[in-house]
């Protein structure tokens, strides 16, 4: 028995539920960027590692500069420079500055660096013209990490700062969590791929664009496309191809998977020993979506027609797939956005329209669809920064109202204002 006509919520539940990440890899640390980091990472050394001071300026007493203003500077005696890269052992009495670079470990005993706009000097002498530095500009030892602290934890997708953190701390081979192996496979009569485009132009078929959008669509999100191609709709020749998804972590499917006369994929993943546990969601687009195992791991059936496929895909494949990869916050964020155009939904089911972000003059995110909803338009997706979540009820959306939205990767996320 499989579960039927669950809303998206239970239906993603349910695809999450029991699915584990997978197992470990070191990689360098240059190579880590986007991999999910699988053992907290604990600091074998305190940072910084001394005193050090935040300005280019002048190591000094505090107590010597307070109440030093233009008009009644004070007067130090210069008596060593420490550069960055430099040691300093050497204390500093009453009455002596030391000329101090930003970095630049702080003499033992100093409590103040004026920054060097603050004062006049030469070789020996420094006439310090402010006090509003004394106690000020010293970075202390430890202020930023910890030794023994853990300073990046299992489960973060590794950006530019956390590549940054982990080689601060010597971190050259993190462990991360494997990259899922993702087998795709069309189903349809009527696909080719693009060696055979000639079929195209001559009007007899059309190209099997998920098989090129999933594998994007699987890279994006941190997997390892295995493509297996398109397989008829024939039900051994289907069999045939999908047994190469053997030793796969995740099985794609697309297409064959609705109630059509030439819908065999359902038949043939439980032919192949596989299960089907959930079939069709309350949503749209995507409706006919299957979801299952097969070899072992886990089969998502998704619609064929590209959109559906497209945003079932971000929906339940993409956090499946960042759960096998490690990820503890599998899925995107929801942001509020105002509907600048009314929307009416024909059926009772949660929709996911494709739309432009864009910010209002209030400093609230907007959202206008990209045109014609219908789930064969892939250019409407290819033109959308974001899907907007309508819920089954009411049917009729005012213009104005709050509703959130997922955005999707990419350049059209980002706009031409900068943000201060
Ligand atoms: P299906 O889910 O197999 O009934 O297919 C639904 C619609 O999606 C049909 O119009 C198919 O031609 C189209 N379609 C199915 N698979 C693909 C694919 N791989 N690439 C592009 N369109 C597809
Ligand atoms: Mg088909």
């Amino acid at each position: 028995m499989s579960l039927t006509r669950l809303s998206v919520a239970e239906a993603s539940a349910h695809v999450l539920d029991g699915i584990v990440p997978l197992g470990t890899e070191t990689v360098a640390l240059r190579d880590a960027l986007g991999r999910v980091l699988a053992r907290d990472v604990v600091s074998p050394v305190t940072l910084p590692p001394w005193d050090n001071s935040s300005m280019d300026g002048f190591a000094v007493h505090a107590a010597d500069v307070r109440g030093a203003r233009r008009a009644t500077p004070v007067r130090l005696r210069v008596v060593a420079t420490i550069a960055a890269g430099m040691q300093s052992d050497r204390p500093v009495g009453r009455g002596e500055a030391v000329r101090i670079m930003t970095g630049a470990p702080v003499p033992p005993g100093i409590d103040s660096v004026v920054r060097v706009e603050d004062t006049a000097f030469t070789e020996e002498r420094v006439e310090i013209r402010d006090d509003r530095d004394a106690g000020a500009n010293i970075r202390r030892a430890g202020e930023d990490v910890r030794e023994g602290a853990t300073v990046i934890g299992a489960g973060t997708t590794l950006m530019a700062a956390h590549i940054g953190v982990l080689s601060s701390v010597g971190c050259a081979e993190p462990i991360v969590h494997r990259r899922p192996r993702v087998a795709i496979l069309a189903t349809g009569d009527e696909l080719v791929t693009l060696d055979a485009f000639d079929e195209v132009r001559a009007r007899r078929r059309i190209v099997s664009s998920n098989s090129y959008s999933l594998e994007a669509a699987v890279r994006a999100a941190g997997g390892e496309p295995v493509s297996l191609g398109i397989a008829p709709d024939d039900p051994a020749q289907l069999a045939d191809r999908l047994r190469a998804a053997e030793g796969c972590d995740l099985i794609v499917t697309s297409g064959g998977v609705s109630v059509g006369d030439f819908d065999y994929t359902r038949r043939v993943v439980s032919e192949l020993g596989g299960t089907l546990s959930l079939w069709r969601v309350r949503m749209r687009p995507g409706a006919p979506l299957g979801f299952g195992r097969l070899f072992g791991a886990p089969w998502i059936g998704l619609p064929g027609n590209p959109v559906s496929a497209l945003v079932t895909f971000e929906l339940f494949g993409r956090p499946l797939l960042r759960t096998l990869g490690g990820s503890r916050r599998p899925h995107r964020r929801a942001v509020p956005v105002t509907l600048d155009e009314p929307v009416e939904l024909r059926a009772p089911l949660t929709h996911f329209l494709r739309c432009r972000l864009s910010e209002g003059a209030d400093g609230t995110l907007h959202a206008r669809l990209t045109g014609m909803q219908s789930s064969g338009m892939l250019t409407s997706m290819s033109s959308a920064d974001a899907l907007l979540v309508v819920p089954p009820e009411p049917a009729s959306v005012e213009s104005g109202t709050v509703l959130r939205a997922l955005p999707l990767d990419g350049d059209l996320g980002g706009t031409d204002r900068p943000p201060a």
